[in-house]
């Protein structure tokens, strides 16, 4: 802890870090841990600043009582400071445990002051608005100008009886349709038993992990003026190929390709906007929005190993173009209607598509509120997530079985029961 004569340029005369994790001290007090849980086996790729942070709270804090929306109330004396302290990953699904770290005192310190100190400061100075999930909680959400308000946007109905503020995603309103269950387990929970990706999953991450560092660079560069990336992290020797066939696929169809220097492009852009009508935050993840010539454009790339389907149920086949339509036609995002729409580029081994949807083209926006009014209608009304997976659904396939009360158990004995709900 930091404390101050005064007040410091951010109007704090405090600074309290804290460290969550069971924590341990040897009798004479010269040994402190810290044992950091994680959901199943031990998080391997904990970063070093998170680690760091840990350690150097161990090695010099002091064991308090912390009162919700109060100030902390610190003992009169440090008290016994270790000389000695570490960082141990412990996996609670199968009591996998990892030492993180095992530094003295003074290590603690130089790792803190190298890897962690300016990323704290930096977000103690933080002012920008990074909507997401969080807005649930905000006090400030009503007037907040990072997350337009766009009434009736899920066209579900009003609660019919008070509950807590939601936020939802079109993977969200697909993994409930897919099952109730795996979506409250999956999406809500985060339970998942970290069963390893098919290839196709896989590659396109890695497809889209590339493209949107390139797409992300300064100066903005079209991709076919990059160098093929000599290798893709998370992929074999063998699938390379298949994914830099898809990357020089992309070559032909990047945004960047002879868009003016002063355009702004956005990889990975989250959009949130909040429906007051079902008191839900309504989140949209963006592959990359630009602007281009005073009109705004949201791209979606899809790696796909199947031949490219009919293009009249786009917004069908792919959601989340539904929802960008909405939000686009709803105007939150700004720009000329008449140079703004949605593209989505379709990447595969042996050819790519580019489609654009007009969002302000009547027949598709009403397919697209069609498309979301019916994915989200029964997320909206349900409160208690019983198991009932769709008919095009295989449960064997579900990440969160293991923990399914309604999942067939170990030893088969028979159907899948649909008893009772998943208490909330
Ligand atoms: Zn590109």
């Amino acid at each position: 802890m930091t404390r101050l004569r005064a007040q410091d340029g951010r109007g704090a005369d405090r600074y309290e870090r804290t460290a969550w994790g069971r924590q341990y001290a040897s009798a004479d007090g010269s040994l402190r841990e810290i044992w950091i849980p994680s959901m199943d086996s031990v998080k391997r790729d904990r970063p070093l600043p998170e680690i760091a942070a840990a350690a150097y709270v161990a090695a010099s804090g002091v064991p308090v009582d912390m009162p919700y929306g109060e100030r902390t109330q610190l003992p009169d004396s440090d008290g016994v400071l270790p000389q000695r302290v570490r960082v141990v990953g412990v996996g609670l699904g199968d009591g996998s445990t990892q030492v993180l770290a095992d530094w003295d005192a003074a290590e603690a310190k130089r790792q803190f002051d190298a890897h962690t100190k300016e990323l704290m400061s930096s977000a103690a100075d933080g002012r920008e608005f990074r909507p997401g999930q969080d807005c649930i909680r905000c006090e400030a959400l009503s007037g907040c100008q990072a997350v337009p308000r766009v009434p009736g946007l899920l066209d579900a109905s009003a609660p019919l009886r008070p509950r807590k503020r939601r936020s939802v995603s079109v993977s969200d309103l697909r993994a409930y349709r897919d099952c109730p269950a795996r979506y409250y387990l999956t999406r809500v929970l985060k339970l998942r038993d970290g069963r390893t990706e098919n290839t196709a999953i896989r590659r396109g991450r890695a497809v889209d992990a590339w493209l949107n560092e390139r797409h992300a660079a300064k100066p903005a560069t079209p991709c076919r003026r990059v160098p093929l990336p000599e290798y893709l992290p998370g992929l074999s020797a063998e699938e390379l190929p298949a994914a830099l066939a898809m990357i020089r696929q992309h070559r032909g169809r990047c945004p960047l390709d002879g868009l003016a220097v002063d355009e702004t492009v956005e990889p990975q852009r989250r959009l949130a906007v909040y429906d007051p009508q079902t008191d839900v935050v309504v989140i949209a993840d963006c592959d990359l929005v630009y602007t281009d010539r005073g009109g705004r454009v949201v791209r979606e790339t899809k790696t796909a190993s199947h031949p490219f389907g009919e293009r009249r149920e786009l917004v069908r086949t792919y959601p989340q173009l539904a929802l960008a339509v909405l939000l686009m036609a709803s105007g939150t995002l700004g720009g000329d209607p008449r140079r703004s729409r949605i593209e989505l580029e379709v990447l595969r081994k042996d050819g790519a598509r580019l489609e654009e949807i007009d969002p302000f083209d009547a027949v598709t926006l009403d397919q697209s509120r069609h498309v979301i009014t019916e994915l989200a209608a029964g997320w909206a009304a349900d409160e208690t997530y019983i198991a009932a997976p769709a008919r095009d659904f295989d449960c064997t396939d579900c990440e969160a079985r293991r923990w399914c009360p309604s999942a067939r158990t170990a030893r088969g004995d028979g159907a899948l029961r649909t008893l009772g709900g998943i208490p909330r």
